[in-house]
């Protein structure tokens, strides 16, 4: 029998459901190897028995948090799609927003609920529910976790492959330098601009430094060694302490800033 496979989308953009839906001819023989059986972007049908559950958007509201609950009882395996679901993502950037016409924060990283709701939603802001956002292994245990912003469809594919071969999948753990070096770019270092490229997990093939824009950090920190290794070249290379280049990091790692050296 063919493994069942679901995808389900939280608070976020949906980009990462999207993106797997843009895989035209990969996805028929995909669709060869798997049966998707619930998919809300893809088809009408819903079906719980599921040995695969991916899942994109953080949890930001109780109902979010109430899904994912859910999701994790239904599914064999969990696995967190983009960075949203991975690392929380744009979503935890709420958590800085002050009152509206403030310039700092209230207290940094501890936004108030109330606040932000009014800043966003105005008169109607008891409408709409919204709670501290989260990845969703603040709330269930996830098995793997494929970061990015949107997640990239060739380590999604290559994800699935490992998993249906009975291999085992590991991200890569170091920078996107490696990448951006190998594609024979010019460092947005030498000209002057402060990249997250050497703090940031690889696998996207630095497609952002590529096309002319430095690194977000949409795939997360490497690890706490990587990321000293990364503190000393940049100060030997280019005179740029290690906090200047972490203090850009909340774009999409607000989440992960307890774990920062
Ligand atoms: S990670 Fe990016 S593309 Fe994916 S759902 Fe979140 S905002 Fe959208
Ligand atoms: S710092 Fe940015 S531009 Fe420079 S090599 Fe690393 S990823 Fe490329
Ligand atoms: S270069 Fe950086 S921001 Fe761009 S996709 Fe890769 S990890 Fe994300």
């Amino acid at each position: 029998m063919k493994p069942r496979i679901a995808i389900f989308s939280l608070t976020g953009c949906e980009g990462c459901s999207l993106a797997i839906l843009e895989l035209e001819d990969q996805l028929l023989d995909l669709l060869g190897a798997v049966e998707i059986v619930n998919f809300r972007e893809g088809m009408t049908e819903k079906d719980w028995n599921i040995d695969i559950g991916f899942v994109d958007g953080a949890v930001s509201t109780s109902e979010d948090e109430k899904e994912v609950r859910h999701f994790r009882d239904k599914c064999r395996i969990l696995v967190a799609i983009g960075s949203c679901a991975a690392l929380g993502g744009i979503n935890t950037l709420k958590h800085y927003q002050g009152a509206a016409g403030e310039a700092e924060p209230p207290v940094a990283g501890n936004g108030d609920v109330a606040e932000y709701r009014r800043y966003v939603y105005g008169e109607r802001a008891e409408w709409f529910p919204t709670t501290k956002a989260r990845p969703i292994s603040d709330v269930v245990k996830v098995d793997y976790a494929l970061p990015g912003c949107p997640m990239v469809k060739e380590e999604f594919l290559s994800f699935v492959t490992s998993l249906l071969a009975g291999r085992t999948f590991t991200l890569p753990d170091f920078a996107v330098c490696v990448e951006c070096k190998k594609r024979g770019n010019l460092c947005l270092y030498e000209k002057g601009i402060i990249c997250l490229g050497p703090v940031t997990r690889a696998g996207c093939n630095a497609i952002c430094p590529t096309f002319g824009s430095k690194c977000e950090g949409c795939r997360g920190i490497v690890s706490k060694e990587a990321v000293a290794a990364a503190g000393v070249n940049l100060r030997e290379q280019y005179n740029v302490s290690l906090k200047d280049v972490l203090d850009d990091f909340r774009l999409f790692g607000a989440w992960q800033e307890a774990d920062l050296p």
